[in-house]
């Protein structure tokens, strides 16, 4: 445990509505408290990992975006490619990304891909910027450790930032497509050096990644979800069924 401190926030960006040659920011979180069963949608047969099931029961989870009362998802029959800038990263971290992304992927049922190494900087506006550049969905997630100075949210006790970009797919159904995971590298090597260190930054990227998928902050320090670290190293049961519900998105 290394007290309450502010985690961070996710981030979101718009659903790209281009209008006056600006970006509408919005985000939608619901919180969906204990015991209510939740209607998950069917997977279809060309998924990549097999649906995950989560029991109801109790716990909180939320979404960062929804449409007509579900959430918005990855299409889970395609692998999120995604590129890790390395540079900064403190010894063992990259072992730690690998196994929150495995525990990601295995309370989702999502394949991450692993599209190698990039020196790409960690950029605020990277969605918006790649938009504009060559449109959605043709940049792979860019997981990078970087500093305050190149991505400001990051300034004070937060340690990591994420969110993913939704484009529109078959009229008004939104689907993420890409997105972001930028790491505090000297907060997280800090941390790295108390005795559960590695158990801490595993969670922080697990968190994140949380984020990445569309998981929103919840009021319940027994998930990891919680907007502040109180210690919690593993997946809370809210946790586990939001991101059951994330990995259930449809498919094409
Ligand atoms: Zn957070």
């Amino acid at each position: 445990m290394y007290g309450a401190d502010p985690w961070d926030r996710p981030t979101v960006y718009a659903p790209p509505r281009r209008q006056r040659g600006g970006y509408l920011l919005a985000a939608v979180a619901v919180l969906v408290a204990g015991g209510g069963a939740m209607a998950l949608v069917a997977p279809d047969g060309d998924r990549l990992a097999a649906a995950p099931v989560a029991a109801p029961g109790p716990g909180s989870f939320a979404f960062v975006q929804e449409q007509l009362g579900t959430p918005v998802t990855y299409d889970p029959c395609e692998p999120i490619r995604y590129v890790v800038n390395d540079a900064l990263a403190p010894a063992g971290g990259a072992g730690l990304l690998a196994e929150a992304l495995a525990t990601v992927s295995g309370a989702t049922g999502l394949v991450f891909e692993d599209s190698g190494s990039t020196d790409e900087p960690a950029d605020p506006d990277r969605p918006p910027r790649d938009v504009l550049r060559h449109g959605l969905g043709a940049s792979p997630v860019l997981v990078a450790w970087t500093t305050p100075e190149q991505v400001p949210d990051l300034e004070g006790g937060v340690v990591g930032v994420a969110g993913s970009v939704a484009e529109g797919v078959g009229g008004s159904a939104m689907r993420y497509v890409s997105g972001t995971v930028y790491l505090d590298a000297a907060d997280l090597a800090g941390i790295l050096q108390r005795p559960d260190g590695a158990d801490q930054v595993r969670a922080i990227i697990t968190h994140e990644l949380g984020h990445l998928v569309g998981l929103d902050h919840v009021d319940d320090p027994g998930e990891l979800m919680y907007a502040q670290n109180v210690g919690r190293t593993e997946l809370g049961p809210g946790d586990r069924q939001g991101l059951a519900a994330l990995g259930s998105g449809s498919c094409g």
